[in-house]
């Protein structure tokens, strides 16, 4: 199978690629990711998918278009919708694989996305399916989650730079804003409250049947 692996960075696919070889199938790697800012961040990340494709002999291909303002245009108004901006990611980033999987021949298309323990896995899975069935490619389905903490193994040993937080301008404020954090604490703690009382109202309720 010609399957086209479309990588977010290069630790992401540390573990993918490894499993993927195991498994008999050869991947192509294709950075595309209009998500990640600022430019220093983004390059950087370019450079050591590149680095990875290398040290693990992998054909590679890039998308070297820095597109912040493409993305803050799709972002911004996306931001008014309940998890809209992630929504919008996926789908960009998801789209540009499968269009550039059926584009270039490929049988099929996959992501180091499916990788990741923080990004939303059901969702991209859905948006990926849907794309599969627009281009007429097919969507290589797996779950790379297991193999999370032996794919940071490998990238420690290749010696890659790892990124600290997701990738677009507001990830990077909500990864290191104090007030942001502080408040996402509160926002999850009285999350944890309601949740608890919902429980013990229902095992109250339970009591009286
Ligand atoms: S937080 Fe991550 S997934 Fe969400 S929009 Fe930013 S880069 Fe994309």
């Amino acid at each position: 199978m010609k399957l086209l692996l479309h990588m977010c960075c290069g630790p992401c696919a540390c573990y993918p690629v490894k499993k993927l070889r195991a498994d008999g199938i050869e991947p192509v790697g294709y950075f595309f990711n209009p998500n990640i800012h600022p430019y220093t961040e983004w390059d950087r990340r370019l450079k050591t998918a590149k680095e990875f494709a290398e040290k693990v002999k992998m054909e590679f291909y890039a998308d070297e278009n820095y597109r912040l303002r493409d993305f803050l245009k799709k972002a911004l108004p996306a931001e008014a919708l309940p998890n809209g901006r992630c929504t919008m990611c996926y789908t960009w980033r998801l789209e540009e694989a499968a269009r550039f999987a059926a584009a270039n021949g490929f049988d099929a298309f996959t992501s180091t996305l499916f990788y990741s323990i923080y990004q939303q896995h059901d969702l991209m899975k859905r948006t990926a399916e849907k794309f599969a069935a627009q281009y007429g490619v097919q969507f290589y389905y797996e779950d790379f989650r297991p193999g999370w903490q032996e794919g940071i193994d490998i990238s420690h040993e290749l010696e890659l730079y790892r990124q600290p937080y997701c990738g677009c301008i507001f990830s990077e404020e909500e990864r290191y804003s104090k007030a942001i954090r502080k408040q996402r604490r509160k926002e999850n703690k009285a999350k944890k409250r309601a949740r608890l009382a919902a429980e013990a109202a229902a095992a109250k309720e339970a009591g009286h049947e």
